[in-house]
């Protein structure tokens, strides 16, 4: 505690007169910012929560906290479902919700500039007005932000169509651990002068630089979707219909798959009378996750396999409910291979806790097996820290490691995090 006490003495003074305009130490606002929606992460407790208002006072907050050896721990809305806005004891949490603001739409170049705690949903709202669109479209749309979307690499339901958030990322402006601002990337269509550190800055996780402003893409708004449902007699039937569907050239904006225990999981929470309704079905499957909340507690997995995998994959689920003995449904972007398989535990008995936690890693285990990664779209985090090794290959985790240290020499941005 006494050292806690100390290191919030010196952090104050190190920030001067802006520390009153940005600082929150009072322990219960503080303790709502410690952890995102992730299940099985540790989350520590910070010592108070930083709110800048612009990229000079991220600057300035992470100079303070270079200087000092502060952990820092970057956040957006905290939806994030692998741990990776979780705070850490001793450190601060770096909250960018003040920073909301769209600063430009340009419909010529078909471009937006826009700040780190715009709401996603929000963007989509204002391009739309437009005539525009901004593709990616996490299921957490109307409340995860742009900064946190791009840190994780956020996908979504039409990212079989048009390509997750870093298709869309033109231009970051970023500050590094010692406050130093980073700007990449360029407003031109074309662009290659040099290393690509917007790609590598995209997925980083709050681990190579605070994100404070984001140039994205635009495309022109298509015309109004039509919307198929289909049902089939079983999992593995349905996958083979999605690999059928991509095999006939067809381009749809989203392919979503929701299994019995999803679906029925749905229509109890919401009654929806799904079986009639095609036009409600994107909004089913935003309501996944809730639903499922009501079955029990729950651990998402996130994996990514080729598409002609998803069969197996469901197939090695199912085989793993079985052998635990839990209820493990399946959702997900099917088109894009990409599946969340909720994994239904009693967090108060240790052996459903021992056997979700079985379930969990022989999915995940499944999915490399099968040539996929350990995440599509949700991030390493801390869920997947220690499965990182098992899919990168040693030369490419060491270079990873020494890239991190040139980012961030003194470790202090989301350690834990990632690897
Ligand atoms: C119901 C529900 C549905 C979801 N559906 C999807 C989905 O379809 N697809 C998908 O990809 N995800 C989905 N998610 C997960 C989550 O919404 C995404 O990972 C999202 O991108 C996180 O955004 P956030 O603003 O909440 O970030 P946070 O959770 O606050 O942070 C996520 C990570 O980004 C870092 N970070 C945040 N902002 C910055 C910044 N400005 N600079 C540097 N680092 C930063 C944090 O340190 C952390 O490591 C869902 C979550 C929920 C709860």
């Amino acid at each position: 505690m006494t050292a806690a006490v100390d290191r919030r003495t010196d952090l104050m003074r190190a920030l001067g007169g802006l520390a009153g305009d940005i600082v929150i130490d009072d322990p219960g606002i503080v303790a709502a910012y410690r952890r995102d929606e992730s299940r099985f992460t540790e989350a520590g407790m910070p010592f108070a929560v930083l709110t800048p208002r612009s990229t000079d006072e991220v600057a300035a907050c992470l100079r303070a906290c270079h200087e000092l050896r502060v952990p820092v721990v970057t956040r957006g809305a905290g939806s994030g479902l692998s741990g990776g806005a979780n705070a850490v004891s001793d450190g601060v949490v770096l909250s960018l919700h003040r920073m909301n603001a769209i600063l430009a739409i340009d419909p010529v170049e078909r471009l937006a500039v826009a700040q780190p705690g715009v709401v996603t949903g929000e963007l989509r709202a204002a391009v739309a007005a437009q005539g525009l669109l901004y593709p990616p479209d996490p299921g957490s749309v109307a409340f995860c932000t742009l900064g946190g979307n791009v840190a994780t690499g956020a996908g979504g339901m039409c990212c079989v169509k048009y390509g997750v958030t870093g298709d869309f990322v033109e231009a970051l402006e970023v500050v590094l651990a010692d406050g130093r601002v980073l700007r990449t990337g360029t407003r031109t269509v074309k662009g290659v002068a040099g290393y690509d550190l917007t790609g590598l800055l995209v997925g980083s996780e709050g681990t190579l630089g605070v994100i404070t402003e984001i140039t994205v893409r635009l495309v022109p708004a298509p015309g109004p979707a039509a919307t198929l449902v289909a049902s089939f007699a079983d999992l593995a039937a349905a996958g083979s219909a999605v690999a059928a569907i991509t095999a006939a050239g067809v381009s749809c904006s989203a392919v979503e798959i929701l299994d019995r225990t999803t679906l029925r999981a749905v229509d109890a929470h919401a009654k929806m009378g799904l079986g009639e309704a095609a036009a409600m079905l994107l909004e089913a499957r935003r309501l996944a996750l809730p639903a499922l909340e009501r079955l029990g507690d729950w651990l998402l997995d996130d994996v990514c396999v080729p598409r002609a995998e998803v069969v197996a994959l469901i197939e090695a689920v199912e085989r793993v409910a079985a052998e635990t003995g839990l209820t493990i449904g399946v959702f997900g972007h099917a088109g894009d291979g990409n599946l969340h398989p909720p994994i239904i535990f009693d967090r108060g008995d240790a052996d459903s806790v021992a056997a979700a936690t079985a379930a969990f890693d022989a999915v995940t285990a499944a999915a490399l097996a099968l040539g996929g990664t350990i995440t599509g779209e949700h991030g390493v985090g801390r869920l997947k820290a220690t499965w990182l090794t098992r899919e990168l290959d040693p030369v490419n985790a060491s270079i990873q490691r020494e890239l991190r240290r040139t980012f961030d020499p003194r470790a202090i941005l989301n350690p834990g995090v990632v690897l």
